[in-house]
């Protein structure tokens, strides 16, 4: 069933554990994220980037969602992930988005307040949530986010962006990076525990692919409840295709369609496993 991801997270933040947000692009990977999360009785986020609306029909795409998920007896949400643009948050809502994330690291906080703020005031009059982010996420390797500077979250600064713009969760900078890590992941739990006691909307990590998975586990003890996924699986389903071209194979586009979906359903089910914390 579809349900506002604030529920999903509320319940994930009173039960510590987590629930996976995969970035996805097509029916293929939308159902792989069903599926994964089916085959472990967990919650998933589906969550849409504004930087694919060019090439993903935003309405059509939230109608395939909505009835995947209403036949699907786990909780289904369906996520904005990294809006820059108030005009894609409005469209989001207007076609059934059950949360949206406001992206304003890039401003200075009174800026980003500011901007939040008004994003927030629409989307609870819809009654959708909304995640925003303060500090920024550094770009790794295989990543498709845009550049992030890798300055981590003050959490001075985050009680005061929190309570200022009433945000439901809380995109926190630790240290994790979009794409992989070059070289060891250096992750700041020290800060994510300043984090988590000076605010209490469930935290989000940004980056989770490559994050070894004793320190995905620390960080959900202190106050992670979502955790977006995306380059792991990306990668799984290009692999198969290299794959193909190297044993200069040529199958029908609806068995590579069907084989990429496979291929990261494995690969989502370890996410679901590992931030279900049991
Ligand atoms: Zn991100």
């Amino acid at each position: 069933m579809l349900v506002n991801t604030n529920e999903i997270l509320k319940h994930a933040q009173q039960e510590k554990y987590a629930v996976a947000a995969f970035n996805v692009y097509n029916l293929e990977t939308v159902q792989a994220a069903i599926r994964a999360a089916e085959q472990e009785n967990q919650p998933v986020i589906i969550a849409l980037g504004e930087r694919y609306f060019p090439t993903v029909d935003v309405e059509g795409f939230s109608a395939l969602v909505k009835a995947l998920a209403e036949k699907s007896h786990v909780p289904v949400a369906l996520h904005l992930d990294h809006a820059y643009e108030k005009e894609s948050i409005i469209r989001a809502i207007r076609c059934g988005f059950t949360s949206v994330m406001f992206d304003g690291s890039a401003y200075d906080l009174t800026e980003n307040i500011r901007r939040t703020k008004e994003i927030v005031e629409i989307a609870h009059m819809a009654g959708v949530s909304v995640e925003a982010e303060i500090g920024s996420l550094a770009k790794g390797e295989f990543s498709d986010e845009e550049e992030g500077d890798g300055t981590l979250t003050d959490p001075q600064s985050a009680k005061e962006f929190v309570d200022a713009t009433g945000i439901d969760f809380l995109a926190a900078a630790i240290g994790t990076v979009h794409g992989l890590y070059k070289g060891e992941p250096n992750i700041d739990l020290q800060l994510l525990e300043e984090i988590q006691q000076a605010v209490d909307v469930p935290l989000v990590l940004h980056g989770g692919s490559g994050t070894p998975d004793a320190i995905v586990k620390q960080t959900i003890e202190l106050g992670i409840c979502k955790v977006n996924v995306n380059t792991e699986v990306s990668m799984a389903a290009v692999s198969y295709l290299q794959n193909c071209f190297e044993k200069k194979q040529m199958p029908h586009l609806s068995t590579v369609m069907a084989e990429m979906q496979h291929t990261m359903e494995p690969i989502m089910a370890k996410f679901v496993r590992l931030l279900a914390n049991k």
